[in-house]
């Protein structure tokens, strides 16, 4: 059915033929009658992938629109603008021992840091990484968090010299737990779980207090800790960011899901209940992911891709940028390239039918191939795809498909940093002769690995600022200000207050 371009030969029932006949029944592209088909499908995804700056900026000031409506409303917007209720962001003055719990992916990492105070700031760090086993992953909140208690005690047990704890009294060791999944919070060290994401699926949990269950846990262990804050990455990644650079104003996730959170005034959250803190302002969870705009343009892939998605309709901003989805856009492109103008001959290579099979650091791995025949294009394919002997002329092909989606998701990710900038009156300079400094602090694997998608976040921002605004801007790499962030914030809302800033 509508193939447009086919030799005589081999449709019927081809995904279900093995391997070894594919690779002699295909036939490479080669005419250019066969390649018109071809690139008209690849100049139409590009047509519509192509944000300008024009577009960039409505899409911010959607985004600005947006933020506004959910700091008005309690869940009724699409961005949930969640409180985090940080009340204080750490200062550098912190002083003393503290842990800190990151679990959100397939590992968690425990730390601990001493702090030096005024001026000292990190004096020692320690972490464990630990794979999180698959079967905990689907089974029981109590074999989880008894599992993680287990490697707490463990740990804490290790504490050599350069830690010091006051032991002259017996109290808890205070801990910042990064949990990030979507979690309502009620204070800074409490919050019940609305639902699990990225692959984790524990029975009994849903609607539970996850600092009430780690702490159940830590108990049955005789792990003497005590929950000082609860947050999820984005949170941890500002405050990590903060404590060391005063001008950071807000944090961008930019790993396999996307999200942003920044520092925003209590005069401006209408939702904003009960006495307001004394440094007046908390950090707030936007959420980004599940931005939506009429200024995206969603192409056929996207929105088959969103359809047979576990969230249709959901984290659309999330799905043209992420890390779990890059590589899944090319994988799309690619079956119709295959299927509609026989990219790969005349059969469909079959693994190009398996959702998910094409990995963004496998794409990020093509993209930045240099060598003169694309040899990294064409292991990939090999490996990955069971594609065999592309030629040079399909090998480029494919660096400028990776091209158009990564420049895509990069300049609609530095759409959203525009969006924020403008909701702070951060995008234009102040009247006064005041010098104005703004940092973003940005985490996650696609931003740290994928240097052509961080280059051009970068130089986007650049293009749809003014250029004396953007060279008030930073974007700066926060590594690991998730993990240490909330240790950070364990020490910045510490019940002992010799650990605070006096
Ligand atoms: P998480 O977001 O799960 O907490 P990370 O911040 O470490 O974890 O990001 C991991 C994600 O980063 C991966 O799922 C992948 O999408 C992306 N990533 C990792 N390595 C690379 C790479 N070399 N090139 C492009 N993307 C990468
Ligand atoms: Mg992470």
């Amino acid at each position: 059915m509508g193939k447009a371009v086919v030799a005589a030969v081999v449709v019927a029932g081809a995904a279900a033929v093995a391997g070894a006949a594919l690779v002699v029944r295909r036939r490479m592209v080669t005419s250019a009658a066969r390649w018109a088909p071809v690139m008209q499908i690849v100049e139409e995804f590009k047509k519509q992938c192509a944000m300008s700056a024009t577009r960039l900026n409505q899409l911010a000031n959607d985004m600005a629109i947006k933020m506004e409506a959910g700091l008005e409303s309690d869940g009724g917007s699409e961005l949930k603008m969640l409180l985090s209720y940080v009340d204080n962001l750490p200062t550098g003055d912190e002083k003393g021992l503290f842990y800190a719990l990151d679990l959100g992916g397939t590992n968690f990492r425990i730390i601990r840091v001493q702090l030096g105070g005024q001026g000292k700031r990190v004096v020692k760090q320690e972490f464990v990484e630990v794979a999180i086993p698959p079967k905990l992953m689907v089974g029981t909140v109590d074999d989880l968090f008894d599992f993680i208690a287990a490697e707490l005690e463990d740990f804490v047990n290790s504490e050599g010299e350069g830690f010091h704890f006051p032991d002259d009294d017996y109290r808890p060791r205070e801990i910042g737990f990064t949990f990030s999944f979507p979690v309502k919070q009620s204070s800074i060290a409490s919050g019940v779980l609305v639902k699990w994401t990225k692959g984790f699926n524990i029975t009994n949990m849903v609607g539970e207090d996850v600092v009430a269950e780690l702490s159940r846990a830590m108990a049955k262990r005789d792990v003497n800790m005590r929950v000082a804050a609860l947050v999820n990455d984005t949170i941890g990644t500002v405050a990590g960011a903060r404590y060391h650079d005063k001008d950071v104003v807000a944090g961008v996730i930019l790993g396999t899901g996307t999200n942003a959170a920044y520092i925003e005034r209590i005069q401006a959250i209408p939702k904003w209940r009960g006495t307001p803190p004394k440094s007046g302002e908390t950090v707030i969870n936007m959420e980004w992911g599940n931005f939506q705009s009429s200024h995206f343009t969603i192409t056929e892939y996207d929105l088959a891709l969103d359809l047979e998605s576990l969230n249709p309709g959901e984290q659309i901003f999330e799905k043209l940028i992420a890390g779990m989805y890059l590589g899944e856009i090319l994988r799309r492109v690619l079956l119709k390239l295959a299927e509609r103008a026989a990219l790969f001959g005349d059969v469909v290579p079959p693994k190009l039918n398996e959702p998910f099979i094409l990995k963004t650091p496998a794409m990020s791995a093509m993209h930045h191939d240099t060598s003169w025949n694309l040899r990294v294009v064409g292991r990939k394919l090999k490996e990955i795809l069971g594609i065999q002997n592309t030629s040079l002329k399909v090998r480029k092909l494919i660096v400028k498909l990776c091209d158009i989606i990564a420049y895509r998701g990069a300049r609609l990710a530095a759409a959203g940093i525009l969006g924020i900038l403008k909701k702070l009156g951060r995008n234009t300079l102040p009247k006064d002769d005041i010098k104005q400094r703004t940092v973003i602090a940005v985490d996650g694997g696609l931003f740290e690995h994928y240097t052509k998608f961080s280059k051009c976040l970068n130089s986007t921002l650049a293009e749809i600022l003014s250029k004396e605004v953007a060279a008030t801007i930073v974007i700066d790499h926060a590594n690991d200000g998730s993990g240490i962030g909330a240790a950070l914030l364990a020490a910045s809302h510490s019940q002992y207050l010799e650990h605070r800033e006096s």
